[in-house]
């Protein structure tokens, strides 16, 4: 695996400014979250899998098809529809091959943390609820409520999040993928 001074140069070529900036943003919040919920080899786990979320996420669109044949990324029609959705499963095999990253949790993380999906680990959940409270994030409604759960319960906070994501892709009429509907239910279920 690459140093993470290395990752971070090789970010910023690949990344808008303002994306750059919400990885670090991530990268802060997830270790602040294993801190909380893990020993500091977790917390180094999720440095890397908070800097790389997003690796594939600012590839043009064609680009983004292209890599995902080359590296036999499965894209399906939900995928198709919505192309924000390919991102996390792109950027868990461009971790892998282009930043030597060979740890199945962190590659977990990477792969679900826009989605979700029932049974996540420790680090997929942490990676999942830093993304959407991180400091960089404009303030919006639900925000402070996210940050307070994820600091209590990830597993609440999980539930809180994927029904509020919900909610937001439903009401654009935007395609809407079945792993974060499974997801929900199961972090429903569990917490009730
Ligand atoms: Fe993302
Ligand atoms: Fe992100």
């Amino acid at each position: 695996m690459l140093s993470v001074d290395v990752i971070k140069e090789k970010l910023q070529s690949a990344l808008s400014i303002d994306r750059y900036i919400h990885t670090l943003g991530v990268a802060e919040e997830a270790q602040k979250l294993a801190a909380v919920y893990g020993d500091a080899e977790l917390v180094k786990k999720a440095e890397y899998a908070g800097l790389l979320h997003d690796c594939a996420k600012d590839y043009p669109d064609d680009m983004k098809k292209r890599f995902c044949k080359e590296y036999h990324v499965p894209v399906d029609d939900v995928m198709k529809k919505q192309l924000g959705l390919i991102h996390p499963f792109l950027g868990a095999e461009v971790a892998k091959r282009e930043y030597g990253v060979e740890d199945e949790d962190i590659i977990g993380a990477i792969r679900w943390h826009t989605t979700g999906k029932p049974e996540m680990t420790v680090l997929e959940k942490i990676v999942f609820i830093a993304d959407y409270i991180e400091p960089n994030r404009k303030p919006f409604d639900g925000l402070e409520k996210a940050r307070k759960l994820a600091y209590e319960n990830l597993d609440k906070a999980m539930a809180y999040i994927l029904e509020s994501t919900i909610e937001y892709v439903k009401e654009r009429n935007r395609a809407l993928h079945p792993y974060s509907v499974e997801a929900l239910e199961y972090y429903k279920r569990i917490t009730e």
